[in-house]
């Protein structure tokens, strides 16, 4: 029996992790639930897995838990950054599932690796704002981190059995996202409703958006740099529409291996929990006379420039990548609600990222302030744009 804490529970990954937990409930038990803010499907959640442990976003949302669940007066409950370490550390978990959206999973996903408990990773900002640090302390404590990302997954899977040393480049697939034919004057003034309207993937709207700005993929290429160990120039990105093939691994002797399947996230998640075994998952077998044709192409980095910015930010090092990542968090949050246009995203952060000089990473509390500081900055930079 693998004993899991779930950081994200409500969350798109989260809920995926519940369903292949539902389906084999003789492999695993469910030992720690944190959330955000959706307290009534938390609620639900904690009826029927029963965890030891549960946390939510803030205090005031421990009380409406409460109300929610008969008899919850004996339930443990936490709250916030300290409640998700808790839930992640302090619940004998066997593995701890990082699926919190942005840079809020960080210091959780860490506190787990410190207390020396295995992670698998859906939470790709940990390794884009902290990289470094991150692989250092899994490398001292020993735990494995395994990727969720159907990318990183497919990757981890095309590795198995060769020795890194033997592995030439990586091709990571995008699937182009919503408005991949779209043309310049189209994008600026496409919606955010529209941009939720995902082709291939269901999931939550942070990461719809940023794989509508290929941003996504731009945080995906420094988190295959970091797990990977693989410099910038090691990594490429093909725009796949079909999103068949996840993810290729081309080697020295010219083999490139891919790992193939229908897009559903439960795949790789479920290779995740059970690794290095696999469970039977009774999903719609991959059906490649109905695909027919896999397509590739070039990514388009005039139509989507937050793909370059990623690329460059990787190649600067240091903590420019958390800066990245903190304007894009500020900037999507504003496109969301309606105050920016679509191609604003990556001009705030093009503009955060020249305004800062790159530091090497030393802390967690380093990362915590230049985080900080970089949210702040794009947000003076949307008001002058608002101007
Ligand atoms: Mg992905």
């Amino acid at each position: 029996m693998k004993r899991l804490a779930i950081l994200g529970s409500t969350g798109s990954i989260g809920c995926n992790v519940l369903d292949v937990v539902r389906q084999f409930p003789e492999r695993f038990q469910v030992v720690g639930l944190a959330a955000g803010r959706n307290v009534a499907l938390l609620a639900e959640q904690v009826r029927e897995f029963r965890p030891a442990l549960v946390s939510v976003a803030d205090p005031q949302l421990q009380t409406e838990l409460r109300r929610l669940l008969p008899g919850g007066n004996s339930i443990p409950m936490a709250a916030g950054i300290s409640g998700a370490k808790e839930v992640a550390a302090a619940t004998g978990a066997d593995l701890v599932i990082s699926a919190m959206v942005g840079a809020v999973g960080l210091e959780p996903t860490l506190a787990a690796i410190e207390q020396g408990i295995a992670v698998a990773l859906a939470n790709k900002e940990t390794l884009v704002v902290a990289g470094s640090l991150v692989m250092a302390a899994a490398w001292q404590q020993q735990v494995p981190i395994i990727p969720i990302d159907s990318e990183h997954s497919a990757i981890f899977q095309a590795i198995q059995g060769n020795r890194p040393k033997d592995i030439h480049r990586l091709w990571i697939t995008a699937s182009g996202g919503p408005f991949w034919r779209r043309s310049r004057e189209e994008l600026a003034t496409v919606t955010a409703a529209a941009a939720l309207q995902h082709p291939n993937w269901s999931m939550g709207p942070k990461i719809t958006i940023d794989s509508a700005t290929l941003m996504n993929k731009g945080l995906e290429v420094i988190e295959a740099s970091v797990l990977f160990n693989l410099p910038p120039e090691r990594i490429q990105v093909h725009v796949h529409p079909e999103s068949i093939v996840h993810s290729l691994v081309e080697y020295i002797d010219g083999s490139v291996i891919a790992q193939l399947g229908i897009p559903d996230m439960r795949v790789p998640i479920s290779y995740a929990l059970a690794y290095p075994e696999r469970l039977p998952m009774e999903l719609p077998s991959l059906n490649l006379f109905q695909v027919g044709t896999l397509t590739f192409e070039p990514p388009d980095l005039e139509r989507f420039p937050c793909l370059g910015l990623a690329f460059q930010a990787l190649a600067a090092g240091g903590d420019m990548p958390a800066v990245l990542n903190a304007a894009n968090e500020i900037a999507v949050a504003a496109f969301l609600r309606g105050a920016i246009p679509f191609p604003a995203i990556p001009e705030v952060i093009a503009r955060a990222m020249a305004a800062h000089v790159v530091q090497p990473l030393s802390s967690l509390e380093q990362v915590l302030a230049v985080d900080r500081q970089a949210r702040q900055s794009a947000q003076t930079i949307i008001s002058h744009l608002l101007e």
